[in-house]
């Protein structure tokens, strides 16, 4: 019952990262064009209060409103991070496992990142956006950070995290998870959920790389939420999840070793 999919074998979901007044409007636009033509529905990360660095142009007037168009059109709204201010941390602990040594988030107390997840969230419901997801600058975040995530639900504040490694989407320490297996689309032969990720900084064989799989894909591609909805009774990642989930860990925990 649980991975019945009606029929359906495979679904994907587009995640574009880093949205802010500051990031590459010009890419973002044309992103946005792709997947207008094909009706592709992505989950978009937005950033409450930018103070990274690396986002340097000049901050777009008209930015928060084009964000409430995203969220009218049916995209996923995300809360990424509060400031994506990055700072150096030891990764350590199950969420961190082979994760980057960059973060804004792991290693602070749960009631820190508490604070930080309700500021982040006013900041975005001031703006006329309601977030659903949340996901944390590269992939780093810990415990504290699900717990936080999980007593959300309390201020009716709930948010699943676009994160983790499995086949579908799951459930663990209270707090349901949209598993992201790959960055780049790819065509993929077992049945699951699968979320691709783009960051700001697309290159040119990267658009013509996306157009050409949305050519071919369009149809299996599905709104977060949507799939979210219905994965809600779903309660564990079952046998491969973990299996997965343990292997990617172990192999980039290898990789991280050697760097
Ligand atoms: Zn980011």
């Amino acid at each position: 019952m649980k991975w019945q999919r009606k029929g359906k074998k495979v679904e994907y979901c587009i995640r574009l990262d880093d949205a802010c007044p500051q990031m590459n409007a010009e890419k973002w636009a044309r992103i946005e064009r792709i997947l207008d033509k094909y009706k592709v529905r992505p989950i978009v990360g937005v950033i409450p209060e930018n103070r990274d660095p690396d986002f340097v142009a000049v901050a777009d007037e008209n930015f928060w409103e084009k964000a409430c168009e995203w969220q009218k059109k049916g995209w996923t709204i995300a809360l990424h991070g509060l400031h994506h201010e990055l700072h150096f941390h030891e990764p350590r602990g199950y969420y961190q496992l082979s994760h980057s040594s960059k973060t804004e988030w792991a290693g602070k107390s749960s009631t820190e990142q508490y604070e930080m997840l309700k500021q982040g969230y006013q900041i975005l419901k001031g703006h006329g956006l309601t977030p659903t997801c949340f996901f944390a600058p590269c992939h780093t975040y810990d415990e504290a950070t699900v717990e936080a995530i999980a007593s959300m639900k309390t201020e009716e504040c709930s948010m699943y995290i676009s994160d983790g490694y499995a086949l579908h989407p799951y459930q663990r320490d209270g707090v349901d998870f949209l598993p992201t297996l790959f960055d780049t689309p790819h065509k993929l032969p077992l049945q699951g959920v699968y979320t691709f990720v783009y960051p700001n900084n697309m290159q040119e064989q990267d658009f013509a790389y996306l157009e050409d799989f949305l050519k071919k894909y369009a149809s299996l591609f599905r709104s977060a939420d949507e799939i979210m909805g219905e994965y809600s009774l779903m309660k564990e990642q079952g046998i491969l999840g973990k299996i997965i989930e343990h292997s990617i860990y172990f192999l980039r925990g290898i990789k991280g070793s050697k760097e």
